[in-house]
């Protein structure tokens, strides 16, 4: 028996974990760490199945090969001559942009993925990148590079210090924490309480953690920038802005003051469906030190994200509260992304076919099908999904899928055959996450605690690493062939990171290792990789500390408040002001044991019966017509589908809920546990043409449905 210590790579709460393994290297227990310097021994059932995931006999050992409509394994050689062979001519013949990436959400929890994806990127030089933000997190990116200057200095809680946690649209006791890195979110949530502080919920479910909070509000979805705008109301309204040392680095406080005044309590609670009276008793319990707003994926994925996730910091300035302790703060990682920084700019380009502007050099990926689909100059001909299952997990699904079989070439690079990869001419997959080094450069940066732990691979691997065939890929896409020599590119890529971090590049390691001992080199802390690989546990460089002004990179220098682009969409918001209630509203939810769709082939994780159910309100059920365990239609501008009913008051009434992730039930694929607990693919009815209108990214909370027996 031997212990590794790793850092959990399922999540963003950076667990640390003890995974056992027998004599014949398998995985045979894995338990929180508890020496562990962040999570101190929390785990959670996803980090708990680890070992499953990595026995998994459907994860893919070989690359597949389309041939006659049936995948066969073939060698590595093999794959990269048949890529060779159709891509290149589709890049010469058709432009760059002829060619899409999908890079789906696991990515971001792999280094090599992380650190060489781009490489491959940059060297195919589309405009069509599309990702997982685009239905997710990327309002927040907006906010924060129009009022910070940079898109990745996003303010997390302070969790370790507030005394006051007005919480909307998320749920960390099941989803361990979004956009705030924070293991055992259970044990912080209740220090607040020891603390004599108070959690506030605002979400149209009651979810886990709206239980367990003190206070929960049962908000009508896509209508947080409302009760938001209100909260900033009554604190002019009562004089309780208090930006304090903020004042002397703010711009556009009048604006904000002004923007703010049709949002009275009066008005938005119509709307809202909270109290005016509740409304300013919430603003000001807010209006006090250590007091903190956190926003996560229901304020972020609807009709107005941009503008909630802006309202976000704006209370927490006007409180006084960013960039203070036990409020809203800048973490500083121990690697730092190296380079010039420069001013945030969106709509570098546009969509071709929609005209969607750019955002952090992406495109949003509910026009994906449009641009495959309409001919024309730049239309998408073939596309590369880097450990992506938009086939689930982006709106109007249906029609995607059917959108992907019509391109002339695609690659999956994916562990699993599964509802996308499947339509691709080639797989190639990667090694486990025990076969892999592990660091995690995005989520380090959201920590709320300043935080790092390198995990060396626990086992061996059969299959290459991925930043060697994203390093291939990136050979043959520049014209070099399958045959490129991968250590040269690497050393150019290793280069090209010293070069912009000020340092001898190094000669002593290869792969995402040396890059992240350079970007530790350039980082805050005088710490380089073999501090991290004697430190097992992890090193912590204690809790977080005010950056302002240094954090910023506006073009002024100072926090806008007021962001021109953000406030052109205050009019639109202007507009729901005294409009009816307009029907059923579909909003998603998480589960503990789920992770978006990337975990249901796990048996230990879909044990306890079908969760992919409708909720519905009891008076809602009754009045349509529905029971309890029976079967209902729901149906959207999008699609259709069937799901089983579970009624329940958690949901407020005109709102269902269904979870996303699931629809394991397409021919073709070759995942046996996630087949035989298919679920129902939400996203058959998520409606592409809803957006966000600053960030592009899709309405996922809040789609207009109707509701049926089927
Ligand atoms: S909370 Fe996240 S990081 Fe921690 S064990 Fe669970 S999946 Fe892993």
């Amino acid at each position: 028996m031997t212990t590794a210590h790793v850092t959990c790579p399922l999540c963003e709460a950076t667990c640390g974990l003890d995974v056992t393994l027998d004599a014949n290297q398998q995985v045979t227990r894995v338990t929180g760490d508890r020496n562990d310097v962040f999570s101190q021994g929390y785990i959670c059932p996803k980090g708990a199945s680890l070992g499953a995931l990595h026995h998994d006999p459907d994860r893919l050992t070989a690359p597949l090969l389309k041939r006659d409509g049936e995948f066969v394994e073939v060698s590595w050689q093999e794959a990269y001559d048949e890529i060779d062979r159709r891509l290149p001519p589709i890049l010469e013949e058709h432009g760059r942009d002829a060619v899409a990436v999908y890079a789906g959400n696991p990515g971001v929890h792999n280094i090599a993925l992380t650190l060489y994806g781009r490489v491959l990127y940059k060297a195919l030089g589309t405009k069509n990148f599309y990702s997982a933000t685009s239905v997710d997190q990327m309002p927040k990116h907006y906010s924060a590079g129009t009022m910070f200057g940079d898109p990745l200095a996003i303010p997390v809680p302070d969790l370790d210090r507030t005394r006051h946690l007005l919480i909307l649209g998320a749920n960390p006791l099941v989803s361990n924490g979004s956009l705030m890195t924070a293991p055992d979110i259970r044990g912080r949530l209740r220090g607040i309480r020891e603390r004599g502080g108070k959690i506030v919920v605002v979400d149209p479910r009651r979810t886990r953690t709206a239980a367990f909070a003190d206070e929960h509000h049962a908000i009508r979805p896509g209508t947080d920038a409302l009760l938001l705008f209100a909260l900033v109301n009554v604190l002019f309204a009562e004089n309780r802005v208090q930006p304090k040392r903020l004042g002397e680095h703010l711009n556009g406080l009048d604006d904000v003051r002004e923007l703010a005044q049709p949002f009275t309590p009066e008005a938005v609670a119509p709307r809202t469906g909270i109290d005016a009276a509740e409304i300013r008793r919430m603003a000001l319990e807010l209006a006090t030190e250590n007091a903190v707003v956190y926003g996560r994926i229901g304020t972020t994925t609807q009709a107005f994200g941009t503008v909630a996730s802006w309202l976000v910091d704006v209370l927490n300035v006007l409180t006084g509260n960013l960039d203070a302790p036990g409020g809203a703060m800048f973490p500083l990682a121990a690697c730092q992304p190296t380079g010039n920084r420069r001013p945030f700019a969106v709509g570098r380009w546009r969509s071709r076919v929609r005209g969607y502007p750019e955002v952090v050099g992406e495109l949003p990926v509910a026009t994906l099908a449009d641009e495959i689909e309409t001919p024309g100059e730049g239309q998408v001909r073939a596309l590369i999904t880097v450990s992506g299952n938009p086939c689930l997990s982006t709106p109007n699904a249906g029609r995607l899928a059917a959108a992907l079989d019509n391109l002339d070439f695609m690659i999956s690079v994916d562990v699993y055959l599964n509802e996308t990869s499947r339509r691709a001419d080639v797989i190639l997959p990667g090694p486990s996450p025990l076969e892999r080094p592990h660091f995690d450069l995005a989520f380090y940066q959201l920590s709320v605690r300043n935080v790092a732990n390198w995990t060396p691979a626990t086992l061996p691997s059969d299959l290459p690493p991925e930043w060697e065939t994203m390093l291939r890929l990136t050979g043959i896409v520049t014209g070099q062939g399958p045959e490129a020599d991968v250590e040269a590119l690497d050393d150019f890529v290793a280069a090209d990171v010293a070069r912009r971090a000020k340092l001898e590049v190094t000669r002593d390691r290869t792969g995402p290792a040396r890059l992240v001992d350079l970007m530790l080199r350039a980082g805050p802390y005088d710490v380089t990789l073999a501090d991290l690989e004697a430190a097992p546990h992890g090193m912590d460089f204690g809790p977080l500390k005010p950056r302002i002004p240094d954090v910023l990179c506006t073009a002024s220098g100072r926090i806008e408040l007021a962001p021109e682009t953000i406030v052109a969409d205050v009019p639109r918001l202007r507009e729901e002001l005294g409009k009816q209630d307009d029907g059923l509203l579909l909003i998603g939810r998480r589960h503990l044991s789920s992770n978006n769709s990337w975990m249901h082939n796990l048996a230990p994780l879909v044990r306890g019966g079908n969760r992919c159910t409708v909720l519905v309100h009891p008076t809602d059920a009754t009045r349509l017509g529905l029971t309890d365990g029976g079967l209902a239609s729901v149906t959207s501008r999008a699609g259709k589908l069937e799901v089983p009913v579970e009624v329940t008051d958690e949901v407020r009434p005109g709102v269902v809920s269904i979870p996303h992730g699931w629809g394991h039930d397409a021919a073709g694929a070759r995942t046996r546990v996630a087949s035989a607990n298919p679920g129902v693919n939400s996203n058959l009815v998520a409606d592409e043409t809803l957006l966000d209108v600053p960030s592009g990214t899709s309405v996922l909370n809040g789609i207009p449905v109707e509701v049926a027996p089927a």
